[in-house]
């Protein structure tokens, strides 16, 4: 059984929405995870960030102005009167729900509730048009079997043995519908798998299930060798490790949620990236294996912070790396980069939200040095400890700009630099020309 994913942009119009079935083929059996109409998600972090500051007033002409794009969509989905009541109603209930939200103490619960109403819409919309159009299919409850742990991590277990009943129970159906990135934490309240988390759904299903094939259909023919929203040029990728492919997502790539891609490794699954507007192209396919030596792409992630920590007692000094990286377990903040030498270690983080209690210990063992608006430049690619060449041709196309902390052979396919985000544009432009 397969499980195909398609983002906001492939399900952003009644259009669009309706072309699903050039790719879906409504006897093969098969999980379908949808995402929020483009967009949507957006809408309502800012219907929650009006109702958390307060403001009712704003958060209820948000709410209208969505209500109304929502409401047009509907008259282009359906074509027969009593089917575009249906889509009325299923629209009245999720706005009604936000409106309520204003006489209700407002909460973190509150805002994931909101949040989660995107794809709640989006699939019970589609589940009516396949219905209207004579196309059998199952709306799967996501809240009913995805599930995260105290410290946010999925349980595949779970997802599993709650899936399993609802599949088995429409054994004689073909198409399963269901929603991407909502969830249930661990106090039985509706959370999500952070932003881009659908594509995280598609792997934990296709984990949770066994499922032959994962597909990640959005608007991109897959993986490009480089950002195609900076650098001009950029091509797909035809092959990736999983590995690879991590690196990637976790370092930048936004095709792909940073987590989507552990699940589907785990249990050998293979991914591919697709491109709803073009379907037959033949896009990047996802497995254990890649070409070997080359460099396959780059990827930057913004927003990093880079931590100094100099003592001149660390030339021997055993356990100093222990207590530094304690530190950091102590406020659950999780290290990307690290380098070393000899007096010092510099490392990077990308959550702030602890950084002052942080600074304030590390301040304990030496003398600490930040710095702000730093950019990780990840290279992956096949570079085992036998290979040589690559990081004189990275290091060569980067001259020009300068480097805060260089990262190799930490695994066998990424390179990672970490420099000023303004100088970002300019390194990724600069090692695509000279790299591919
Ligand atoms: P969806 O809504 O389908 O999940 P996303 O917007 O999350 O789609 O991801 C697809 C987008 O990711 C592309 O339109 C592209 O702009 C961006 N992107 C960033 N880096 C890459 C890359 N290396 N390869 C392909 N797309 C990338
Ligand atoms: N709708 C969610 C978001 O916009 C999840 C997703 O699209 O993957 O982040
Ligand atoms: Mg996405």
């Amino acid at each position: 059984m397969k499980v195909l994913k398609f983002g906001g942009t492939s399900v952003g119009s009644p259009e669009r929405m309706k072309k699903l079935l050039d790719i879906i083929d409504p006897a093969e059996r098969q999980i379908v995870v949808l995402s929020a109409v483009s967009g949507t998600t957006n809408n309502l972090v800012e219907i929650a960030q009006a109702y958390l500051s307060g403001d009712k007033k704003k958060a209820a002409t948000l709410i209208a102005i969505l209500k109304d794009k929502y409401q047009v969509f509907i008259k282009e989905l359906f074509a027969k009167p009593e089917y575009l009541e249906q889509g009325k109603e299923v629209i009245d209930y999720h706005f009604n729900l936000l409106t309520g939200l204003a006489n209700d103490l407002f909460t973190s619960i509150e805002e994931k509730v909101i949040l989660a109403q995107g794809e709640l819409l989006s699939t019970t919309l589609y589940y009516v048009y396949l219905k209207e159009i004579g196309v059998p299919s199952v709306l799967l409850p996501a809240l009913d079997f995805m599930k995260i742990d105290e410290d946010n991590e999925p349980i595949v277990d779970y997802l599993t043995h709650h899936i399993k009943p609802l599949l088995d129970k429409h054994s004689n159906n073909n198409l399963f519908i269901t929603q991407g990135y909502i969830c249930r934490n661990s106090f039985g309240e509706i959370d999500n798998l952070r932003r881009g988390g659908s594509d995280y759904t598609a792997s934990l299903i296709g984990a949770g299930i066994r499922s032959e094939e994962v597909q990640i259909w959005t608007d991109i023919d897959g993986m490009h060798n480089n950002d195609p929203r900076i650098v001009k040029g950029t091509k797909p990728v035809a092959r990736l490790s999983f590995d690879e492919a991590a690196e990637l997502a976790y370092f930048g790539a936004k095709i792909l949620h940073p987590q989507s891609v552990f699940p589907a490794q785990k249990y050998k699954i293979p991914v591919r990236l697709l491109n709803t507007m073009d379907p037959k192209a033949e896009g990047t396919l996802i497995t254990n294996t890649s070409e070997k030596d080359q460099i396959k792409s780059i990827a930057a992630k913004d927003g990093i912070t880079a931590i100094k920590i100099q003592s001149s007692r660390m030339l021997l000094a055993h356990g100093f790396l222990r207590r530094v990286f304690e530190v950091f377990e102590r406020y659950k903040t999780s290290i990307d980069m690290i380098t070393t030498s000899e007096v010092a270690v510099s490392l990077t983080i990308d959550d702030t939200t602890y950084l002052t209690e942080i600074v304030e210990e590390l301040n304990r063992l030496g003398s600490v040095e930040i710095d702000q608006n730093q950019t990780i430049i990840c290279v992956v690619g096949d570079f085992g400890a036998e290979k040589h060449g690559y990081a004189a041709r990275v290091l060569e196309a980067v001259k020009h700009i300068p480097i805060r902390m260089i990262s190799y052979g930490g695994s066998d396919h990424n390179m990672s630099l970490l420099v000023q985000t303004t100088d970002k544009v300019e390194i990724l432009r600069s090692l695509h020309s000279r790299l591919f």
